[in-house]
């Protein structure tokens, strides 16, 4: 692979209002992205509302992360079909369009809420394991490279130990740890799917990109994306599943 086969994503988790900051930086670089909706919040998060979640939709990719923000993996079958199933009708109507992402609030889920996702009609789900630079083998399993975050070296190594596929991922883990600062740690692995080929999946929340006040990090490094990977290699997260599988 050239850097010409880079191909870069973005998730967004949570439709915290602070997302139409994400949405307006992304626009300006030229940069697609999916945005992961609850259409509530149970730990008390605010969420968008109607009249935002339909701009943003005008312009991104909106998939469902339930309809609570419930941990799949914490709740009985009957549940989880409810959170899976009503999470994607609602945001269908309140949209008028086809959902045909989703994403595992917390990474937490079973195989059979997987199974679950994919006979609701989902094209696809994303996960929380990180360090990957591809788009994995199964689109109801699909990875990440980095959250936008600066989590302690300990959460990369349970991040690794826990997800599996190690081979194709060690070099990504050794990248991460080799820097103290994170967003060191970010350019260091975008670098490399740049010079090697591949994907590069960000992920975020913005309300965390308020609480770390790291809005100018986050506007650097997607400038650097923009100068780095040429127009058709910047993609949402459906557009990658259906190139990818
Ligand atoms: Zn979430």
């Amino acid at each position: 692979m050239s850097s010409n086969d880079v191909i870069f994503t973005f998730s967004i988790d949570d439709g915290h209002p602070s997302d139409m900051r994400v949405a307006e930086i992304l626009e300006r670089h030229g940069l697609d992205a999916t945005f992961f909706i609850p259409v509530r919040n149970r730990e008390g998060q605010p969420v968008l509302d109607k009249h935002a979640l339909r701009q943003l939709a005008s312009r991104f990719e909106i998939g469902s992360h339930t309809c609570d923000h419930c941990f799949l993996k914490n709740v009985d079958v009957a549940e989880s079909h409810y959170q899976i199933t009503e999470g994607k009708k609602q945001l269908e109507d309140l949209l008028g369009a086809p959902i045909e992402g989703f994403c595992y609030p917390g990474g937490k889920y079973r195989k059979s809420d997987a199974a679950m996702v994919q006979s609701a009609g989902f094209r696809y789900a994303r996960t929380t394991m990180n360090l990957c630079f591809d788009s994995g083998d199964n689109p109801y399993e699909m990875p990440t490279t980095f959250q936008f975050y600066p989590h302690e070296r300990s959460v990369y190594l349970r991040n690794f130990t826990r997800g599996g596929h190690w081979g194709q991922r060690r070099e990504a883990l050794r990248l991460a740890l080799q820097k103290k600062d994170w967003i060191d740690r970010l350019h260091a692995l975008f670098r490399h799917a740049c010079d090697q080929g591949g994907v590069f999946h960000l992920w975020a929340h913005s309300n965390d990109i308020d609480a770390l006040q790291a809005w100018d990090k986050l506007d650097a490094f997607l400038a650097e994306v923009a100068s780095s990977v040429p127009p058709q290699g910047r993609v949402n997260n459906g557009r990658l599943a259906a190139i990818s599988f």
